[in-house]
């Protein structure tokens, strides 16, 4: 074992202090993805910075169509809040699929944001949700957030506070799950707006989540299963590896995209 200070922030400005003062640092939040990072000496911080106690970061809040779910709201949290549920149950769905019970107790929306990893389930929901990353610098679109694998927008320092976003007129997640960890292999989500129909998709590229344009276009004309009739998606800068080659993957989208839109539609 090697050894690194253990400090506790008390607040966002806290936080963002602390870290000021130890560039090198780094934020904890439940720990399900930093921990065993930490464990296999990927990374060897000289402090975490522990932000479960800021206040500031908890909580799911729904005013009108508009709902904001803090940093710190755990994949539990969420899949169980009954505001949630009656607004945008796709959301509550996708947070109950990830990983198992014990990592969904301790992991938060916020870490999984901020590490991005190209098999997460968030990054999905928030691109296709057109969702803002807010931070304790500034407000961003999901559009503009994810910059690849393990990758984002967040500059050194940069905390995530929570996620914004309006309420789709209709959404619907579907994953094709990894069978141990449950990550995606392939995962799709569609939000239906009054205006427009975004489809993103999470698990599949090795650039990370990225927005399905045809498929949009296919829902933007006619929001139902059988528009994404005939749709293919090019294994092209799709991932290989031992679960799956680019072509299963490729083979896989479209139809997580129909079970998407069934489920959005039910
Ligand atoms: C066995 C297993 C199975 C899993 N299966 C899935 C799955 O099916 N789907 C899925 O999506 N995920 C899965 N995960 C990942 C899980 O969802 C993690 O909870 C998530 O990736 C990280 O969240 P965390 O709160 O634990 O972050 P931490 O591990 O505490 O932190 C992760 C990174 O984010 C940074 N960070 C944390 N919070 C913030 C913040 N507010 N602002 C800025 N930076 C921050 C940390 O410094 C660190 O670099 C799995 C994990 C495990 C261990």
């Amino acid at each position: 074992m090697y050894t690194f200070e253990f400090v506790r922030a008390g607040s966002i400005d806290d936080a963002a202090n602390i870290h000021e003062l130890n560039p090198e640092a780094r934020y904890i939040a439940g720990g399900q993805t930093l921990i065993p990072t930490l464990k296999q000496r990927l990374a060897k911080p000289e402090m975490l910075i522990d932000i479960r106690n800021v206040d500031d970061l908890k909580g799911i809040h729904r005013g009108g169509t508009a709902v904001g779910i803090g940093a710190m709201a755990t994949h539990r949290e969420i899949a169980a809040s009954d505001a949630l549920r009656t607004a945008c149950p796709a959301i509550c769905h996708l947070a109950g699929e990830i990983a198992d019970p014990a990592v969904r107790s301790r992991g938060t929306i916020g870490g999984s944001l901020a590490n991005n990893d190209p098999a997460a389930d968030w990054p999905a929901a928030i691109l296709a949700l057109g969702a803002t990353v807010v931070t304790n610098k500034r407000k961003i679109l999901a559009d503009d957030y994810f910059k690849g694998l393990f990758t984002t927008a967040l500059e050194p320092g940069e905390l995530i506070t929570g996620i914004g976003f309006q309420l789709p007129e209709k959404a619907g997640y579907a994953k094709f799950a990894q069978r141990a960890s449950r990550f995606a292999l392939v995962g799709v989500f569609v939000a239906k707006f009054a205006n427009t129909v975004r489809v993103a998709v999470t698990g599949a590229s090795e650039s990370g989540v990225f927005r399905a344009h045809a498929l949009e276009a296919a829902l933007n004309a006619d929001f139902s299963v059988a528009a994404l009739a005939g749709q293919k998606a090019s294994p092209s800068g799709l991932i290989s590896d031992l679960h799956a080659p680019a072509e299963y993957r490729a083979a896989l989208i479209p139809v997580m995209a129909e079970r998407a839109v069934t489920a959005a539609l039910s």
